[in-house]
């Protein structure tokens, strides 16, 4: 039997299902001597022969939805249709950088007074991305298409508990014509990732996860003077107006928090209620989930799954309980399943204050956090007094005030009406905590190029 971390565990079931080889240090240098070797011929194709192999990937993705998205369930827990919906975004996303890569990269022209100016966009090299669990194959691939089509290669570290997800990436890539070197998985402990950055050959390093791997993997780049991107944790605020559509506001922050069993970087996690609102909102939302069905994520009526790990859940509850020590009511659930697998129940805590260690920290589980508030200005004050700054929400039916107070939030997102989403042509990032940096959008494929000035007299 193999030892290593790197293994999948069905969160359904707790069983182990398979275990991974960690990767020895010659490995690496072989992976890593690829891709560097690769970049030479990869980053001077075109970009309408990058383009068709990105399109492939696209419908392969769309062809294999089911089986993917299967896989998804099977190594962290997502509803099974969650899962297919996820491998659908990845296609959209592929597809979207194969058609405006070329427009996207193309030279931009400058005004200047002295002769011609352009700027020229150049690949740098093979790109070190390290990505977490929540979004197998979504995370794959908001930092390998725009990467790939901007002509870097790229070594992806993944989370350890999801390698088949990973393994199957590599797969599709190969069958779709990507030449080898272009895309390669590391299957490697966090730990190791410093040697790795220091690497010569890693030009950049794209980072998704908390804020302690952030940090650790922004210090040591720092060290070696790698750009990086930097997508963190949040604690998004879902602001709930006096003049909002309450039954909009309910509905939307009932499927924002239950998706993923709650483990979303922009999941509504802090509701803040005006107090002409607050009592009818929390009934609300109490009601939806005590008839939230809890159970197997390949049945399409169940609405909320396990979360990815025996850790991840204990550390939610472990939040729970020490809210509720340190004094916060607890309105519902609350606890784990008695059941294999590991499934809790959907939980809205009130009554947090300041000096509770969950007003300041992201819950990353099924766990509404909800605030009463007197009036607008004390829900911005609130849904920036935090370390975080990702996205959020504001629900009003006067949009231009919903405009007026978005501008006031401190995040990198905002949407008026509706949790914080994803689409491939809107960009993906925060601020402050929450880190720097954006994915999607040109701004995703703008990250790891060198933006060259040519002036020509
Ligand atoms: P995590 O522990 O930071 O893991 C993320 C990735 O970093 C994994 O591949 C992990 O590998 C690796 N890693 C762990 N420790 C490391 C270290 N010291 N140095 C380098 N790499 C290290 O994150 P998580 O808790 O599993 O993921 C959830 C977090 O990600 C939440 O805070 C969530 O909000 C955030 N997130 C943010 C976004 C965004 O776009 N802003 C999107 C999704 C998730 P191992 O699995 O081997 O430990």
């Amino acid at each position: 039997t193999i030892k290593s971390n790197i293994k999948t565990i069905n969160p359904t079931t707790g069983k182990e299902e398979k275990v991974y080889p960690v990767m020895t240090a010659q490995e690496i240098d072989q992976i890593l001597t690829k891709a560097d070797s690769t970049f030479n011929s990869w980053g001077k194709t075109t970009v309408q022969e990058r383009s068709a192999i990105i399109k492939s990937v696209a419908q392969a993705f769309r062809a294999r939805k089911e089986e993917l998205g299967a896989l998804i369930t099977k190594e962290m827990g997502k509803l099974l249709k969650e899962g297919i919906g996820e491998v659908l975004l990845c296609a959209d996303i592929f597809d979207f950088y194969a058609d405006n890569a070329a427009e996207l990269l193309a030279d931009e022209k400058i005004a200047t007074p002295h002769g011609e100016a352009f700027i020229s966009k150049e690949p740098i090299g093979t790109i070190l991305s390290v990505q977490p669990w929540n979004f197998p194959f979504y995370q794959i691939t908001r930092s390998a298409a725009p990467n790939l089509m901007a002509g870097n290669t790229m070594v992806l570290k993944h989370a350890s508990n999801i390698p088949q997800c990973a393994e199957i990436m590599e797969v599709i890539f190969k069958e779709c014509g990507l030449p080898d070197g272009v895309y390669t998985n590391l299957f490697v402990p966090g730990a190791s990732i410093e040697a790795i950055i220091a690497d010569p050959r890693v030009k950049g390093v794209a980072f998704t996860g908390s804020e302690v791997a952030g940090s650790s993997v922004a210090e040591a780049a720092g060290k070696y003077i790698k750009k990086t991107t930097l997508e963190l944790g949040g604690s998004d605020a879902f602001v709930v107006l006096d003049d909002a559509d309450i039954n909009k506001a309910i509905r939307g922050a009932v499927e924002g928090r239950l998706w993923n069993a709650g483990q979303v970087c922009v999941s509504p996690k802090r509701l803040i209620v005006d107090k002409k609102l607050a009592k009818a909102f929390i009934e609300g939302v109490v009601e939806q989930v005590k008839n939230a069905k809890v159970g197997d994520p390949m049945l399409d009526e169940t609405q909320l799954a396990p979360l990815s790990s025996e850790r991840a859940r204990e550390d939610v509850l472990k939040q729970v309980n020490k809210a509720v020590e340190q004094g916060a009511t607890l309105v519902y659930g609350g606890h784990k399943l008695d059941r294999d697998g590991w499934f809790m129940e959907p939980t809205i805590l009130t009554g947090i204050t300041k000096d509770m260690d969950a007003y300041s920290q992201e819950i990353f589980g099924p766990v509404f956090m909800i605030y009463e508030v007197e009036n607008e200005a004390e829900a911005i004050a609130l849904a920036n007094d935090t370390p975080f700054g990702l996205g959020g929400s504001v629900f009003t039916e006067n949009k231009e005030r919903g405009v007026q107070v978005a501008r006031q939030i401190v995040t990198g997102m905002v949407y008026i009406n509706h949790v914080t989403g994803i689409s491939p042509e809107l960009p993906f990032g925060g601020t402050k905590m929450s880190g720097y940096g954006r994915e999607q959008a040109k701004y995703g494929i703008h990250e790891f190029v060198n933006e060259k000035l040519i002036r020509v007299t």
